[in-house]
């Protein structure tokens, strides 16, 4: 697939000596291989992920410290998939697997459900599972398909 030049260390080492500053942020999915992929954080997951399923996605900041590069934050935020904050657990092996400093969870987590009455995605809060367009009730089980 052609995929070499996307691979996540040698991403990162590019987003790290393109743009060298304390702090990095970056978009992230986790494809169906469990395997992580990082991007510019102006880059849309579905063009990171090459327009492929993915099992997670979201917004990650790393903070480059003396010793090591850590996640310092990693959310489910991504409108392109909306994942379930549940992704967690693959997230947190793929950055294992990628030999990262990480959170014990996402730092910030996104509920998304479709509106099956206007299609609308919104972003839940406070568990207010109404539509911000039409008021109809919202799911309390997560309808995105992957
Ligand atoms: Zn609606």
């Amino acid at each position: 697939m052609g995929r070499q030049n996307h691979n996540s260390t040698s991403q990162l080492t590019y987003i790290i000596l393109s743009n060298y500053r304390h702090r990095i942020f970056a978009t992230f999915i986790v494809d169906t291989d469990k395997q992580l992929w990082i991007a510019d954080r102006h880059s849309e997951h579905v063009q990171c992920a090459r327009g492929q399923a993915v099992l997670s996605a979201g917004k990650i900041t790393f903070t480059l410290t003396l010793l090591s590069l850590v996640v310092s934050a990693i959310t489910n935020q991504s409108t392109g998939y909306c994942p379930e904050s549940e992704s967690w657990k693959v997230v947190a092996s793929a950055l294992a697997e990628a030999n990262l400093v990480y959170p014990f969870d996402f730092t910030s987590k996104f509920v998304f459900r479709k509106c099956e009455v206007c299609s609308t995605t919104n972003i839940v809060k406070y568990d207010w599972f109404y539509c911000g367009v039409c008021d109809s009730n919202l799911p309390k089980e997560w309808n995105f398909d992957l």
